[in-house]
Order: structure tokens, then C-alpha cells, then sequence
């Protein structure tokens, strides 16, 4: 009888570690994917401090990430990096920045397993060139995009004196307008988090999916390290006041969160993060 009670409660344990193992895995199921957009690199880095004297005579290497989250209930882009039509090409300089981008986002995406069609949702942190690259291939996608960022883009002077960009975007045809904060599937994992002032509609990425820790995608709320540190507002930001507000909110609400912000631009923070994506798997 002992024999066969103690087979029992053997076997039950096994059976609950089991089914602890499976739930655990259950909690987890959002994957999220860190992919190159190109590079950029900064000759005049003096355009990133509202002095020109801060950064006077500086270079400095961005990345240009961008991202791909797997939920569940869709498929979200975040960002969309450099133009594809820099792919293949030798680095292409204006003076201020060189960029180049190795691959295409078809290319990238097929290392996963999607394609563009498996989409559910684009959402872009700002209409900057180096965040919109491959967006108009996402035509078919609805576009997670500020009400204001969205005028502000698509408007006749927009269309005229900020072609380049525009024409990057002109594609897309299912806007949902979003008016600040957005809980992208409503269960409080991604949410879009506004933060204006480097554009009129800029926004950042919240994650909470099981990493060792939240995380905030910052757009370009900040470039570097040390405009984080010394809160330095870049010469060509929309609004210098919302930017600074904007990362008063930001920063306390990722020290309420326990999330880590990671810097989208920093080479480092790119490296940080897949480390943790490596850890997560
Ligand atoms: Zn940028």
C-alpha cells in the first residue's frame, strides 16, 4: 500500500511540475525580433545640442533599428529604418549623415518566418527618413500614427517641402488615428506611448513581454547616452519644451514600470537588447 501511495504522489509531482512548465510557457507568448535598418553615421554631431558648441567637431555611429513584435492577436512593426533603395549601394552622405542599409525587410523578415503580409499592424515613432525606409510596403497594414503626426505629414506643405518623406509613407492606406497612449491589443503588453516634441506627434514603444524586464523602444526621444544624462534637446526637434516634458513622462513612467529604456539609435542599446531577447529564448 506505502509502495503504491508513495507511485502516487511521485507521479503527481511529476504531473504538476509538468503542467507548472507548460503554464509558464503559456504566460510568455509574445516574441519580439530586433532587426538592422542600416547605419548612420553622424559628422556633425554639434545638430544634437541646442548650443553648437556641445558637440562641436564630434562624430558619432547610430544604429537605426527596427522591430518586430509577435502577439498573439497580430503581428506589430516598429519602425522601418533606412530607405531600401540604399540596399546594395555604397554608403550614401548629405555632409551631416552617411547611411547605408545592408538588407531589405522582405529579406529580414523570411530569417522569422513572416512576410509583410502577416502584418496585422505598422506603427512608426516619428516621420523621420531613417524611421520609415520600407513603411510603404506595408500598404495593406492599418498604420498605428498620431492624428497631429499624420496632418502633419500628409498636408499640401508636407507634400512639397518635405517630399522625401512623404513619398515614404504615401502608400499606406488604413490609418487608425490615435489621439495619445494606445494599448495595442488591449491587455496592457505593447502600448504606444506619446511623446511629443521631436516631431509633432512623436511616440515611443512599451513592452511587457516577459523579458527580465519591461522595456521602452524611445524612438528619438534621445539619439545617445549623454543627451539622456543631460537632457539635451536636439537643434531640429519640433518643440524643444514638449521634448523636455516628454521625457519627464517618459522617465517616470518607466521608473514606475521597472522598465529599462532602450535607446534605438545607441549601438550599444542594440546589443543590449538582443542579449535579452537571447535570454528570454
Ligand atoms: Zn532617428
Amino acid at each position: 500500500m506505502k509502495k503504491i501511495i508513495s507511485v502516487l504522489i511521485i507521479s503527481i509531482l511529476i504531473f504538476s511540475c509538468k503542467t507548472e512548465k507548460k503554464e509558464v510557457k503559456k504566460e510568455n507568448p509574445i516574441k519580439l525580433h530586433v532587426f538592422s535598418g542600416g547605419k548612420i553615421v553622424v559628422n556633425k554631431l554639434q545638430y544634437f545640442a541646442q548650443d553648437s558648441m556641445t558637440y562641436k567637431g564630434q562624430t558619432k555611429t547610430f544604429a537605426d533599428a527596427f522591430y518586430v513584435i509577435q502577439h498573439p492577436k497580430g503581428n506589430l512593426m516598429w519602425d522601418a529604418g533606412l530607405p531600401e533603395n540604399l540596399v546594395g549601394k555604397e554608403p550614401f552622405s548629405d555632409g551631416a549623415f552617411t547611411v547605408s542599409r545592408k538588407d531589405s525587410v522582405k529579406n529580414q523578415l523570411k530569417s522569422i518566418g513572416l512576410k509583410v503580409a502577416d502584418f496585422k499592424y505598422i506603427a512608426i515613432s516619428h516621420s523621420h527618413f531613417d524611421h520609415v525606409g520600407h513603411a510603404n510596403q506595408f500598404a495593406d497594414v492599418t498604420w498605428l500614427v498620431q492624428e497631429n503626426e499624420h496632418k502633419y505629414i500628409t498636408n499640401d506643405i508636407a507634400k512639397e517641402k518635405n517630399t522625401e518623406v512623404y513619398n515614404m509613407i504615401k502608400d499606406l492606406k488604413k490609418p487608425q488615428f490615435l489621439n495619445g497612449d494606445f494599448d495595442v491589443f488591449g491587455d496592457g503588453t505593447v502600448v504606444i506611448k506619446y511623446a511629443p516634441g521631436h516631431t509633432v506627434g512623436h511616440q515611443t514603444l512599451y513592452l511587457n513581454i516577459g523579458l527580465e524586464k519591461p522595456v521602452v523602444l524611445i524612438g528619438d526621444l534621445y539619439h545617445f547616452e549623454e543627451n539622456r544624462i543631460h537632457k539635451r534637446v536636439p537643434i531640429f526637434n519640433h518643440n524643444k519644451e514638449k521634448t523636455l516634458k516628454s521625457m519627464e513622462t517618459i522617465e517616470a513612467f518607466a521608473k514606475e514600470k521597472g522598465a529599462e529604456i532602450i535607446i534605438q539609435h545607441s549601438p550599444k542599446d542594440f546589443e543590449k537588447l538582443q542579449k535579452m531577447i537571447a535570454k528570454k529564448n
